[in-house]
């Protein structure tokens, strides 16, 4: 943890916490740090596992220290060993304690001679919370069986054993062995050429947080887009996806022109099957995505502006704790902001802005008081909840308010400033107001108060004065919505021809959260949006429509429940259907048929939204 100036501390009023070890790990990093990690590890289809070995190489900080202290979940660990310099090699005691349902197995190794290096030789479990094992039958092309990570938040313990803290960066490189024809790729530089041949070595130079590490291996294709980027798929899927993302070597150049050059060579994009829980994972060098973004028009490819954009924001700049993530998510999404008013204009970017605005403000109403802080108390949430709307849209809406009030210029010139100055390193939210207030604040005095920046990072909700966007289409449909619930507009009067996914999302999202059935079936005979392919309009119409009674819409909707896993686009479906007890049955029913091919992120997520809504029958979720 850094330690940081007197002045900044008095000014901020630092929280206690600030200081506090990460709470979601059981790692001492005061007392010895992993600097790298070298696995060797056998991607095994039949079992469902990896396995093989760990090498941590170590920087003892504390000379009295007895034990290394790891972070595992459900790993099988076979031995543990110190390797000496001259390749002696001797057993090292070690005791797995009992499970923490939230931190896992504390792994202590007895070590008071302190090795350099300690090689772990284990295996996963086929249900490690970190790893996806897909049978053919539940990929796009049903060929090839396919297996991906998705270490972030604390899930990188369920598949090697290490320090799984955000402040604690390592290199790595990797040997990983896999059937003939299967295609392995890491969060490294991947080679497009690589023979299929069953044996892949990768290595990250740069100092990474353990939530970055990535592995995926299966039946993928690969299409150049770019000099530096290419798309990896299955072979079903390939063309259409480096269509979709044709302008990533544009949307790298625009953040370079921004924030100076990419740090990490490549930048590839692996687009998994629909069962992926998150629109998309900035793996570095790799970002893992949803293909549901794929919808023809590119109207979803900020997806990859948003990946791209934590090349800077997250992945060079990193927050060193759960608590502190806005500083990845807030920042990532007004880079993300900018890179599509780069490539894409004006308009486009507003647009998104001004919906997610509009929908954190409809969210923050329904939130308790500490979830709506920047700077949730740590533990009050689990590492997975830290993930809200709040630190990707409050903390994006803060830097928009930065930057209005320093003006362009000297806000992009500071922004650029901060990333080179953090450069990989993992920071927290005082190390960051520290910096803001010696290179902005102070540097531009009179544009913006420390009470303001406490209270935008500090306290809840939105501040009153929070600039938003003018979308003049916006404002449209809102006069459109209401004239139509007023009923002095006809569904099929609405202009929505021209309405793009953007524009659509935001109709749908203004609507009551339970509208008058009749307005939904004449929503539906004029747009027909029951059945729709483009996942993010059928979300909100179906949770929409389901909440309106319109049970016409309800096989549809378990359609889209079945075929897509990814947490954001199907639990607010499956919220919908659990607020009657007809819906929760029905919701029930199609779980049990979609469990298989979901996720256990997403698994965890619906059956906890089973369980709230049979503890509070009747209640909304
Ligand atoms: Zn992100």
């Amino acid at each position: 943890m850094r330690y940081l100036p007197a002045v900044a501390l008095a000014a901020f009023a630092l929280p206690l916490s600030a200081f506090a070890a990460d709470p979601y790990s059981y790692a001492q990093p005061s007392v010895v740090r992993v600097t790298h990690l070298d696995l060797d590890l056998g991607v095994d289809f039949d079992q469902k596992a990896l396995a093989g070995t760990a090498t941590l190489k170590l920087d003892w900080k504390d000379p009295q220290a007895p034990e290394l202290v790891l972070d595992t979940r459900d790993l099988k660990i076979a031995k543990v060993e110190a390797l000496g310099a001259g390749g002696a090699v001797s057993p090292l005691k070690f005791t797995l304690a009992a499970s923490d349902k939230e931190l896992g197995e504390k792994l202590t190794i007895a070590a008071p001679k302190h090795p350099a290096e300690v090689r772990i030789t284990y295996a996963t479990v086929p249900t490690a919370s970190g790893l996806q094992w897909l049978t053919p039958e539940q990929t796009a092309d049903k060929k090839q069986a396919l297996m991906f990570s998705q270490s972030e938040s604390i899930h990188a313990r369920s598949w090697v054993p290490l320090q799984d803290s955000p402040a604690i960066r390592f290199t790595y490189d990797a040997h990983i062995t896999a059937p003939k024809g299967v295609r392995v790729l890491m969060s490294a530089i991947n080679d497009a050429k690589h023979p299929l041949d069953g044996d892949f070595t990768f290595d990250q130079p740069h100092p990474i947080p353990s939530y970055l590490l990535a592995i995926a291996a299966g039946g993928l294709d690969v299409r150049e887009t770019g000099p530096r980027s290419a798309v990896y798929a299955e072979p079903g899927v390939v063309a259409k996806a480096a269509h979709e993302f044709e302008d990533t070597e544009k949307l790298i150049a625009a953040t370079e022109k921004l924030y100076g050059p990419y740090a990490w060579t490549r930048y590839d994009i692996l687009v998994l099957p629909p069962s992926f829980p998150f629109g998309g994972m900035e793996n570095p060098n790799m970002t893992f995505a949803t293909p549901t973004v794929l919808v023809g028009d590119k109207s979803l490819v900020s997806l990859v502006s948003h990946e791209l954009a934590h090349s800077w924001s997250g992945n060079l700049v990193t927050s060193a704790s759960w608590r502190d993530i806005w500083l990845n998510e807030g920042f990532t999404t007004y880079v993300q902001g900018r890179i599509t008013e780069a490539v894409y204009g004006k308009t486009q970017a507003d647009e998104e802005a001004l919906l997610s605005a509009r929908a954190l403000e409809k969210g923050l109403a329904k939130m308790p008081v500490n979830a709506q802080k920047l700077t949730p108390s740590p533990r009050a949430v689990g590492a997975d909840d830290a993930l809200t709307d709040v630190a990707y849209d409050k903390g994006s809406w803060f830097l928009h308010t930065l930057e209005q009030r320093f003006g362009r210029d000297n806000f992009d010139a500071y922004l650029k400033g901060y990333f080179a100055h953090f450069a990989f390193q993992s920071i927290d939210t005082e190390t960051m107001l520290a910096y803001m207030k010696t290179n902005l604040l102070d540097k531009y005095p009179g544009k913006m108060s420390v009470a303001e920046v406490r209270a935008w990072v500090y306290e809840p909700g939105v501040p009153k004065d929070a600039p938003l966007p003018t979308v003049a289409r916006f404002d449209n449909i809102d006069a459109e919505r209401t004239a139509f619930l007023d009923g002095t507009l006809g569904a099929d009067k609405l202009d929505a021809k021209t309405w793009n996914t953007q524009e659509w999302m935001y109709f749908l999202d203004r609507l009551p959260d339970a509208p008058p059935l009749t307005k939904m079936q004449e929503l539906d005979t004029a747009w027909h949006l029951t059945g729709t392919p483009n996942a993010e309009i059928g979300m909100r119409w179906y949770a929409h429509a389901i909440a309106a009674g319109d049970k016409a819409v309800w096989n549809a909707a378990g359609e889209h429940m079945q075929r897509i896993g990814r947490l954001y686009l199907t639990t607010p479906v499956y919220r919908a259907f659990a607020a009657t007890p007809d819906g929760l049955a029905f919701a029930e029913g199609i779980y049990a048929k979609a469990k298989p091919a979901y996720h256990p992120m997403t698994q965890k997520a619906v059956e906890g939204i089973f369980a709230k809504a049979k503890a509070h029958p009747g209640k909304a979720t």
